[in-house]
């Protein structure tokens, strides 16, 4: 039986950093981000894959069949043959639905639906403040003031946002800003949309008993220790 794993939480709530955590203790389970699958279609130039990115760039959502599909095919790939945890997915009932029977038709189930709860400003100065090393280290100009030099500077022709520049304070290293975490009111938008989506999915989990909220706000440490308590307990 494999493990499959639904994280939620609002931007910022780490679950990258717990994904990956996961995948290195629990068999090597891929993370499947549909906002990645989506986003790597940038580079094909075919009317469907231009026809998703005008949809993402309005901030709308793909249509379910579209969605359950890439999912599908993403499935079925060998890496996911032991589970996978899902991230971004589901978005709506509809693919919660979906993915039920999908994996129920395999033989397979859901785990656990880790809920990861976070303060909702933290949230936007996690995703606001957020830059990259080149090696995929991440800080954050609020949090890791100490660690690295940053101040914000105004476009020559007062373009909105105003350009980020950070770099690490004991190499130099220039830390890079991802270009959707720059506009203030892109990701209050994400938020937003966050909230009004996921809640008809947690009471579609809540009544199968399958929630479990987890306190963002902790350490990184901690909140992986809270999430091997909850995937042991499920297994
Ligand atoms: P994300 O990185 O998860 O915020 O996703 C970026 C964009 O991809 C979203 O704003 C949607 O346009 C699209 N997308 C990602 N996941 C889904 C999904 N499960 N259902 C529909 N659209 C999605």
């Amino acid at each position: 039986m494999g493990l499959y794993i639904i994280l939620m939480g609002v931007q910022g709530a780490g679950k990258g950093m717990q994904a990956s955590y996961i995948r290195q203790n629990y068999n090597n389970i891929p993370q499947i981000s549909t906002g990645d699958l989506f986003r790597a279609m940038k580079t094909r130039q075919d009317d469907f894959a231009k026809q998703i990115q005008q949809l993402m760039a309005e901030g709308k959502l793909i249509s379910d069949e579209i969605t359950n599909k890439v999912v599908e095919e993403r499935l079925q790939l060998p890496d996911a043959g032991d589970g996978a945890i899902f991230d971004g997915f589901p978005r709506t009932p509809e693919q919660a639905e979906w993915l039920e029977g999908y994996l129920n038709s395999k033989g397979e189930k859901i785990a656990a639906v880790l809920l990861m709860k976070l303060d909702l400003y933290e949230a936007f100065r996690r995703a606001f403040g957020r830059v990259t090393s080149s090696s995929g280290e991440s800080y954050n100009i609020y949090s890791n003031a100490e660690r690295i030099d940053w101040k914000f500077s105004d476009h020559p022709e007062g373009a909105y946002p105003p350009r980020l520049e950070a770099s690490l304070k004991a190499n130099g290293e220039k830390l890079i800003r991802r270009p959707d975490d720059a506009h203030a009111h892109a990701i209050i938008k994400r938020i937003d949309t966050f909230i009004n989506t996921t809640q008809p999915l947690i009471n579609y989990y809540s009544k199968k008993g399958l929630v479990h909220e987890i306190d963002a706000s902790k350490s990184i440490e901690d909140v992986s220790a809270e999430i091997k308590r909850i995937l042991d307990a499920a297994r």
